[in-house]
């Protein structure tokens, strides 16, 4: 079955980018959401199987978007990849503690990004087997 991926991104032309990007590696299921509200409505919609967050939103921060999923059973093992501009200090640890698996600074590598969502799905994927037995 294919991967659902959803992609939170605010900016227009870094969502153009990703979506390229993650077409050009094979994945082509791809939501979108762009801001804080739609984020949570089209995750509770759709059930993706990852989400790429950008923390930087309009209306609920990705911070807060990924909190409330981690309240709901069927996303507390779904895996979150935080995207952020700035990286203060401080800043990687507030987006685990928020619930974010992983966290890439911006502007991320074309590499980078999609080597780490296959490595995710694919942990989780072991994961969910290794729960069943
Ligand atoms: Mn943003």
């Amino acid at each position: 079955m294919e991967d659902k991926i959803l992609i939170v991104e605010d900016n227009p032309q870094n969502m153009r980018l990703m979506e390229m990007l993650l077409k050009a590696r094979g994945f082509s299921f791809l939501l979108k959401a762009i801001d804080g509200e739609e984020a949570l409505d089209v995750a509770t919609r759709e059930l993706p199987d990852l989400i790429v967050m950008d923390i930087q939103l309009p209306k609920l921060s990705g911070l807060e978007v990924t909190k409330k999923l981690r309240q709901m059973p069927f996303f507390s093992r779904i895996p979150i990849i935080a995207l952020t501009a700035y990286a203060m200090k401080g800043d990687k640890e507030k987006i685990l503690e928020a619930g974010c698996d992983a966290y890439l600074p911006k502007p991320f590598s074309a590499r980078e990004l999609p080597a780490m969502i296959n490595e995710m799905l694919q942990s989780n994927r072991r994961s969910k087997s290794g729960e069943k037995k």
